[in-house]
């Protein structure tokens, strides 16, 4: 049975479609492009906070499938269908890699299944991704990756979402993750920073923006908060950075501006 809302209410923003509006998607809503303005107002280059995190996660699927010879993602909060899925990416390196899409949006749903109709090796599963115990109990989930090999968790984008710190941490859930997964795995996280310097103010602004909107989520955290969810597995190069400078593919060629500063992510390992 899945564990998700299953229709789709226009009148309340969503964070999927929040973040496709970031992206200039198509599949968003009046009231989603409503918290984008309200964000914009805190920092005009917002849109650069889904950007960065969007291109970060394709960096991370190349990275994991070329050079760590990953064959199987559990991807939690895949987010809409974009142009470069999970799926796609790793494939291009092993065709027969195989993915698992879980996120709790009902319109992310239904594009997925759409997306993956008769795919054999991608699948999509309704479920919440802050009650890890229940996903990974999930009979698709079980059967669908061999949990007796390495497997990528991939949790980008998802944890500044939680708003459930006061009964149980970011780092617990990241925990019940990291105990599950075989030896040899690796977790890959992004997450909303706030880089304690000349840009916090605007890290700030941009939180109080995301919070009191109808959407009521998005929190901002420091370096030391996000070091910590990785619970003390090794980091692979060059450990927990903005996610502008994880593995560039180019040198920058201008300063980073504030939204760029703000959304950081990192890869580990479970030796
Ligand atoms: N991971 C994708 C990426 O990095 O491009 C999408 C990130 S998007 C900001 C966060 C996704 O997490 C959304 O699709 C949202 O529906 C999903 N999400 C948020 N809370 C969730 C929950 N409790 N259970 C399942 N999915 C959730």
């Amino acid at each position: 049975m899945s564990h998700a809302p299953t229709s789709i209410d226009p009148t309340k923003p969503s964070i999927a479609r929040v973040y496709d509006a970031f992206l200039n998607g198509s599949d968003n809503y009046e009231v989603d492009r409503e918290v984008v303005r309200g964000v914009r107002k805190a920092a005009p280059e917002a849109a650069d906070l889904a950007v960065e995190n969007r291109a970060f996660l394709i960096r991370v699927c190349r990275f994991l499938a070329a050079r760590s010879g990953i064959t199987q993602y559990l991807d939690c909060g895949s987010g809409l269908p974009t142009a470069e899925n999970t799926h796609q990416v790793v494939r291009r390196v092993h065709p027969e890699a195989r993915v698992v899409y879980v996120d709790n949006d009902p319109l992310v749903l239904a594009h997925s299944r759409a997306l993956l109709e008769g795919d054999p090796t991608a699948v999509f599963v309704a479920e919440d991704i802050f009650e890890p115990e229940r996903l990974l109990a999930n009979e698709l989930v079980r059967s669908h990756l061999d949990w007796s090999r390495p497997i990528a968790l991939l949790h980008m984008g998802t944890l500044h979402h939680y708003n459930g710190e006061d009964a149980r941490t970011r780092k617990d859930i990241v925990r019940a993750y990291v105990d599950a997964l075989p030896s040899g795995s690796y977790v890959a996280l992004s997450h909303f920073l706030d880089p304690e310097d000349e840009f916090s103010a605007t890290a700030r602004k941009m939180e109080e923006m995301f919070l009191h909107s109808m959407m009521g989520s998005g929190t901002f955290s420091t370096r030391a908060e996000l070091e910590d969810l990785f619970n003390g597995l090794p980091m692979v190069a060059p450990g927990l950075v903005r996610c502008a400078d994880w593995q560039p593919d180019a040198p920058h060629t201008e300063p980073l501006n504030a939204a760029r500063r703000c959304i950081a992510g990192g890869v580990a390992h479970k030796p």
